[in-house]
């Protein structure tokens, strides 16, 4: 044997799998609560007026398809560093921090743990549970995953990620999740933030705090709050932005990579290191989503509506996941799934057994992960009951 046919297939992507299967699935009354994207009350996912608006301009602005540089848009990335450290704040006047336009939060997370290896780490630590892409992305660098526990049966487990992250060897890294943890949907409160930058400072661990739903939980600004603070005690961190849910741009691949150091000089030296880690691998970013963004925000008047669309996409989410929570208590008899409508964002996850959520899916036509992450924009308002009297039966 040689060539390809050294390869051993890897397993199936579950959550590509479940798509496939309620494609398939010939059910009228079949609902689909695994996919990770928005959807509106008729399940569709529109492109934001706001966004389609800003194409036309650009369209009848460009003049070249040139490629832009290793940063990409400096507008977009001029804005993305004022949402997160403030407009005109001092660590971007300083020269403390620089930034790099990037295919999605993903291109992001990947220049991240790329440049934590660069600067020795190890070995990366992420939530448990978390998304899975951060362990694949920690793995296939090269570098051993560690995991500190973050929730445990619905609750955040504060104490018991503060007592691992208290373990961890100076030069770790962690990635550590913004607002709306995927798949928890269960969120640090500011001061909690503070209190993890303050253990990453005592240990010397390198944070990249990920924001891939920026605007999803309570507002632009609320949202923000922790990673502040974060950034306010941490000396260095580095930060992987997402515009794939909060302007809907998943298929543009539009994100950003910031970085926070404590002197000019190193950020300088850093981003040598990015620009080689992006050239490298994807070599220059798309352009167009973040010129979409860049637009929006740079204009008054788009940004305004952009900023109403994103209050309507939030305001739906929290009011399902009242109407969830409300009907899953009135369903079970029990207040122990009443804790969703305190979580934040599209994820929340269910208590159950995979056996449970296959169950789920070949009875019932309920469509969710084996993990029980379920995507509250999923949902359907008018399919509230039917899904809670499912959740309730598979308990
Ligand atoms: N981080 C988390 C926690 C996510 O859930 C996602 C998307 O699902 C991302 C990052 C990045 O997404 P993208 O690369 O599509 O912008």
């Amino acid at each position: 044997m040689s060539g390809l046919a050294e390869l051993t297939a890897k397993p199936a992507d579950a959550l590509l799998g479940l798509m496939t299967a309620y494609r398939e699935d010939a059910r009228q009354d079949k609902i689909d609560l695994g996919v990770g994207i928005y959807k509106d009350d008729t399940g569709a996912t529109p492109v934001m007026s706001a966004v389609a608006k800003a194409e036309a301009l650009i369209l009848q602005r460009q003049e070249t398809k040139a490629y832009e540089g290793p940063r990409g848009n400096a507008d977009f990335c001029a804005a993305i560093e004022a949402f997160i450290f403030g407009a005109g704040a001092p660590e971007i006047v300083a020269g403390h921090t620089a930034s790099f336009t990037t295919p999605g939060g993903c291109g992001a997370l990947f220049l991240g743990v790329g440049l934590m290896k660069r600067m020795g780490a190890k070995a990366v630590w992420v939530s448990r549970p978390t998304w899975p892409n951060h362990s694949k992305l920690v793995q296939t660098q090269g570098l051993a995953l560690k995991e500190y526990r973050y929730a445990e049966d619905g609750q955040l487990a504060f104490a018991a990620m503060l007592e691992d992250l208290e373990t961890a060897e100076a030069g770790d890294g962690v990635i550590l999740q913004g607002p709306c943890h995927n798949p928890t949907g269960i969120d640090l409160s500011v001061e909690q933030f503070a209190q993890v930058a303050g253990v990453a400072k005592a240990r010397g661990l390198i944070v990249m705090l990920d924001v891939a739903y920026h605007g999803f939980a309570h507002g632009l600004a609320e949202d923000m709050a922790g990673v502040r603070t974060f950034l306010s005690v941490a000396p260095e961190a580095m930060i992987s932005y997402s515009c794939s849910k909060n302007f809907g741009l998943y298929r543009e691949r539009t994100g950003c990579f910031v970085l926070k150091g404590a002197e000019p000089r190193a950020v300088a030296a850093a981003s040598t290191h990015i620009a080689e880690l992006a050239r490298t691998s994807y070599s220059m970013p798309p352009a167009h989503g973040s010129a979409i963004v860049a637009t929006i925000l740079g204009d008054a008047a788009l940004r305004a509506e952009w900023e109403s669309e994103l209050t309507d996409m939030r305001e739906r989410m929290v009011g399902l996941r009242k109407g969830l929570a409300d009907a899953l208590v009135a369903k079970t008899g029990s207040n122990r799934l009443g804790q969703l409508s305190h979580q934040n964002g599209m994820f929340s996850q269910l208590p159950v057994t995979a056996a449970a959520a296959e169950a789920m899916r070949t009875e019932d036509g309920l469509y969710l992960p084996g993990s029980g992450r379920i995507n509250i924009a999923g949902l359907k308002a008018a399919d509230t009951a039917r899904v809670a009297e499912i959740v309730a039966k598979h308990l």
